[in-house]
């Protein structure tokens, strides 16, 4: 029997603006994705059991029935119960290096790599959009995650169109270990807050195409101007989090100032924020400064990079 050990990258988003109200009482969304290095590894072993079962490093995130690995292992069980009970059980363990509830989409990426691995476990021959509309129904990001990249997402998150990959832009990721921002919580505050902007059917293209403003930074993407790119990055969840987080807008702001800093936001529901600078050396000079004026271990720091890839194989042992 095979096993597989895969790699899941977190995103950030360059870019996120809430359009309107969909009927079925989502957000209707436009979003730039970007995949990036920060990544847990994903390790699936055959189990003697019939059993699906989570291991994970992390205090934080439940191995139990609502982790978004086994629920994407359960999906996997339900759609192809003849490969279950053909490949019996799985083990999968969690190796957690993305910071959780974050923004990263960390449950998520770890949902990609199930349905990629189950996939190549039990000799499937999924395609990737067979993929994508079974991550779908585990959450509105994991679709992305799959292939990752570079990608502009419209609809609740789901419908992907790719753009040219930005491989090597170099940020600085911050995160209080101890803040969550719940995600429910940031879209049900933006609509309290904000429902008198939105458009009102959102099924009417042209009223949907004009609030969508994300055409500079597309171009930007198209000439691959990380400077340019760093200019236009907007969050509309920036609106709600920020004033009712004062620790995430003082990061903000601390990035915003400091010198070799090219750009700087929230990403997701945050409450993760990170800066765009030119070079890695760079990241890791603005990395130690912001350590200096914030001493405090609640705040973890990374360094990291674009990367133009979602779910990749780490390493494949046993038999075919
Ligand atoms: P997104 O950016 O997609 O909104 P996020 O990065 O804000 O996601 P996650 O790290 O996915 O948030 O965690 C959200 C919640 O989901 C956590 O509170 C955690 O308890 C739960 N959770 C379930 N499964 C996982 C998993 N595999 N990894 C991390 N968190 C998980």
């Amino acid at each position: 029997m095979r096993s597989y050990s895969l790699i899941a990258p977190a995103k950030i988003n360059l870019y996120l603006e809430i359009i309107g109200s969909r009927p079925d009482g989502y957000h209707e969304l436009a979003m730039i994705m970007q995949s990036i290095d920060l990544a847990d590894q994903i390790d699936l072993h055959p189990a003697s059991t019939e059993a699906i079962r989570v291991y994970c490093n992390h205090p934080q995130v439940p191995t139990d029935k609502s982790n978004l690995a086994y629920r994407a292992a359960e999906l996997m069980a339900n759609q192809f119960p003849g490969a279950f009970s053909n490949f019996g059980g799985i083990d999968i363990t969690v190796k957690k290096r993305i910071p959780v509830a974050a923004g990263l989409a960390g449950g998520s990426t770890n949902a990609a790599a199930v349905l990629v691995g189950i996939d190549l476990l039990w000799n499937l021959g999924l395609t990737k959009s067979e993929l994508e509309e079974l991550g779908a129904s585990l959450g509105s990001d994991v679709p992305f995650c799959i292939a990752g990249g570079t990608v502009i997402a419209t609809g609740r998150g789901e419908q992907l169109a790719p753009l040219p990959s930005l491989n090597h832009i170099h940020l600085v990721l911050a995160k209080y270990r101890s803040l969550e921002v719940s995600t429910p919580w940031a879209y049900q505050t933006y609509r309290q807050e904000f429902a008198n902007t939105y458009v009102k059917n959102t099924e009417d293209l042209a009223a949907r195409a004009n609030a969508v403003h994300s055409g500079e930074i597309v171009k930007a993407i198209l000439d691959k101007d990380a400077a340019k790119i760093s200019q236009k990055l907007h969050n509309d969840l920036e609106k709600v989090v920020l004033p009712a987080y004062p620790k995430v807008l003082q990061l903000r702001e601390l990035f915003a100032s400091q010198e070799g800093v090219i750009g700087t936001m929230m990403s997701g529901s945050g409450p993760s924020v990170f800066a765009i600078v030119e070079s890695k050396a760079q990241a890791e000079v603005v990395k130690q400064q912001i350590r200096t004026a914030i001493p405090d271990e609640d705040l973890e720091l990374f360094v990291t990079q674009t990367i133009a890839n979602g779910i990749q194989i780490l390493q494949e042992t046993g038999d075919r």
